[in-house]
Order: structure tokens, then C-alpha cells, then sequence
């Protein structure tokens, strides 16, 4: 009697722990094959190549239980599209800006960059340990979409310019390629923003289809061959001082995860937020001295009064921005709180670091 009490409960339990070890093996036997999509050109610098390297670390750290097949722009879905197919589910992952997107949700902007803004190290900051993720996600997922940082550019160059800016009225009708926010300011400083995917940019240059553009910073616009098609490299990239880049990812598709999987993908981009940010940090310089050195690129500030201007501009666009709904000024406030608690710590750290070495 108590031998087959044994045996029974024994069988139960073999059962129970049967039920419970079966979800855990079939995630074990997990094949997926997912497709990213990116907006930036197939292997591009950094960009494309940072977007490999978080398809690579996914096959990997799954033991291949998740493999990734990168496409550039325009192989599946053309750039701007990337977002929309990541949301219908054409695409399990995507690789992009989310300045990108300010036609379907303009607050979106807020988790790229603003104008005059925080830099890469506040902006991941802010992301991760300000409050910033959580409204990003809140953001996207009415999409079916979760966002992850994923890269940043670092601050940027102002860009290539075929005419000389020597006061504010340089800025009028200029045509320049500046997408996000940035766009907006030139717009009201007279001149007229268009958004062209980076593939672009150099034909729209060399052609005079556009006046100017920009595009990141020395070791991707060397990539580019923008020097060939511009007298003059300005700096700083106001419109840009940190660019946090974006994995998108589908959310039905990440929910079908385990935990152990679901990890992984969100470390991978952890990881390669940092690959990228490094990767410019490193590459720009060298990118810098040849252009000056070997290609003889003329290299200008912009003049105080512009960079004046652009500043109070952007500021009127921005709080506008943040006025159009509910979510934009959540956003925005969260981000303006701790921009201003950043920069004044920022002000007696980093920046006096960077006065006094
Ligand atoms: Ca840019």
C-alpha cells in the first residue's frame, strides 16, 4: 500500500516536473530566422556594421535558437519604411533613428535628439537610469513595437555647406538635408530642411539638388565622399549632440520569447550602444586628420551669433513641441529635468575637465 502510494505520487510528480521542463525544452529547440531591417545603406561604417554586429550577437548568444539577417535600406523595405514593417511584422527587428518616424509620431524625436540637448553619455543616461525607456516604450507600443537604444553617433559635425554661413541670413533659402528637429529650426531660420536617407546625400550635393547637408561626423562623412562634394565642413553639430540610434523590435514576436531569450536580445543591444558610441568616439579622429591634412577640407566654426540664433530657435520649437499633447509634454518634461540636473553637474565635471586639461 505505501509502496504504490510511492509509485503514484511518484508518478504525479514525474508528470508536474515533465509539464513544467517541457516549455523549457522547446525553447532549447527554438529555430527562428528573423530579418532586420535598417535605414542605412548595406554595411555602411558603424551604422550598417553596428547593426551586423547586434544581428551577430543575437545568432551567437542563442547558440543560432535566434538567427538574424541584416538588410540594408531599400533590399526589403525602403529607409523610411523601416518602422511600419517592424510594426506590421514584415521585419522582427529594425535598426534606425527615431527622428525618423516624426510623421507618424512626432514626439518620437525626443528619444533621437534635440537641438542643443543632452550629449551621448546624458542622453543614455537619462535612457536608462531617468525614467527616459519607459516612456519611449510607452511611446511605440500602440505599434506593437519595443524600442531599445541601440548606438549613438556622439555630437555631430553641423555639415557640408557650398556656401559660406557668415551671418544668419547665410541661412536664408538654404536647402539643406537635416533631418528631425533640426530640420524645424532651419525652417525657421529661412531656410528649407528635406529628409534624404543617407544613400542620398552625396548625388543630392554634387548635383545642387540641395545647398548643404549633413550627415554624421568625420568618420562616416569621409565614408561618404561628402568632401568631393562641398567646399565647407562646419562644426559644431548643434542639431545633433548625441544621436541615441534604435533597435525596434516586434513586440508579438519578442513576447513569444522565454526570459533567457528576451535577455538576450535586450542586453545584445545594451551591448552595441556602447560598440557604436566608442566606435565614433575612436574612428572620428583619424577621420578628422585626413580630412584636413590629406584632402584639405576647409573646416569652419559657425559664427557665435548663428549658433545664437539656431539656440533660441530651437528652444520655441522644442517647448512647442512639447505643447502639442500629452505624451510629447511627459516626455519632454522628464527630459528637461534631468537635462538641467545633468548640466549642472555636467558643469562642474565634465566641462571644467574639459577647460582645465
Ligand atoms: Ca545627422
Amino acid at each position: 500500500m505505501k509502496r504504490r502510494d510511492f509509485i503514484k505520487k511518484a508518478g504525479i510528480s514525474s508528470v508536474a516536473a515533465s509539464s513544467v521542463a517541457a516549455p523549457m525544452i522547446a525553447r532549447a529547440d527554438t529555430k527562428l530566422k528573423w530579418k532586420m531591417v535598417t535605414t542605412w545603406p548595406k554595411n555602411f561604417p558603424v551604422l550598417g556594421t553596428g547593426a551586423n554586429l547586434l544581428a551577430q550577437a543575437i545568432t551567437e548568444m542563442t547558440d543560432g535558437r535566434i538567427k538574424v539577417k541584416v538588410y540594408g535600406a531599400g533590399e526589403l523595405v525602403p529607409a523610411f519604411e523601416v518602422f511600419d514593417a517592424v510594426s506590421r511584422g514584415t521585419a522582427e527587428l529594425g535598426h534606425g533613428a527615431a527622428y525618423y518616424w516624426k510623421g507618424k509620431i512626432e514626439e518620437a524625436q525626443f528619444f533621437s535628439t534635440v537641438p542643443f540637448g543632452m550629449n551621448s553619455q546624458e542622453m543614455t543616461a537619462w535612457l536608462y537610469h531617468g525614467g527616459g525607456m519607459q516612456l519611449w516604450e510607452q511611446t511605440y507600443e500602440p505599434f506593437g513595437v519595443l524600442p531599445a537604444a541601440a548606438g549613438n553617433t556622439t555630437v555631430q559635425m553641423a555639415g557640408w555647406f557650398n556656401k559660406e554661413i557668415n551671418s544668419v541670413n547665410d541661412l536664408n533659402g538654404l536647402k539643406m538635408r537635416i533631418p528631425g528637429l533640426g530640420g524645424e529650426v532651419l525652417k525657421r531660420a529661412g531656410g528649407t530642411p528635406v529628409n534624404l536617407p543617407g544613400g542620398e546625400l552625396f548625388t543630392s550635393l554634387k548635383t545642387g539638388a540641395i545647398d548643404a547637408t549633413e550627415w554624421v561626423g568625420p568618420y562616416n562623412d569621409l565614408a561618404f565622399g561628402l568632401y568631393k562634394a562641398a567646399k565647407y565642413y562646419y562644426y559644431p553639430g548643434w542639431h545633433e549632440p548625441g544621436t541615441t540610434l534604435e533597435a525596434l523590435i516586434n513586440k508579438k514576436a519578442f513576447d513569444a520569447l522565454g526570459k533567457d531569450l528576451q535577455s538576450i536580445v535586450r542586453n545584445a543591444c545594451k551591448m552595441v550602444n556602447q560598440e557604436m558610441s566608442t566606435e565614433f568616439t575612436a574612428k572620428n579622429n583619424a577621420a578628422l586628420d585626413t580630412l584636413v591634412n590629406k584632402h584639405k577640407v576647409d573646416v569652419r566654426k559657425l559664427p557665435d551669433d548663428v549658433l545664437t540664433k539656431l539656440k533660441a530657435l530651437s528652444e520655441e520649437v522644442v517647448s512647442e513641441l512639447a505643447g502639442k499633447n500629452p505624451a510629447a509634454k511627459e516626455i519632454y518634461s522628464s527630459y528637461d529635468k534631468f537635462r538641467k540636473q545633468v548640466v549642472a553637474w555636467h558643469e562642474i565635471s565634465e566641462k571644467i575637465y574639459y577647460n582645465v586639461r
